[in-house]
């Protein structure tokens, strides 16, 4: 009888903090598409979709951090509280 190796599969790791991710979880789907997919990019002088690496609260708004999905240029989205 050979030894199973059970190879763990690497996990994606969350970008959202927790409470980043109860704000975010508040924004209706169709809002959160808009959002990841219209952030200004400076390497390509317009907007693109971000590759989401962070998501944390600042505050009042959750800041998204990530890469151009375009070029990878760092590119970062506020989102303005609620009201
Ligand atoms: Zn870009």
């Amino acid at each position: 009888m050979t030894e199973r190796k059970i190879i763990p599969f690497k996990k994606p790791v969350d970008p959202f903090t927790k409470g980043a991710k109860e704000r975010w979880s508040k924004i209706p789907e169709w809002a959160q598409t808009k959002i990841l997919e219209n952030v200004f990019c400076t390497g390509c002088s317009t907007s693109t979709s971000i590759i989401l690496e962070s998501a944390k609260m600042q505050k009042a708004d959750l800041i998204l951090r990530g890469k151009c999905k375009v070029c990878g240029h760092e590119v970062c989205r506020l989102v303005e509280p609620e009201n």
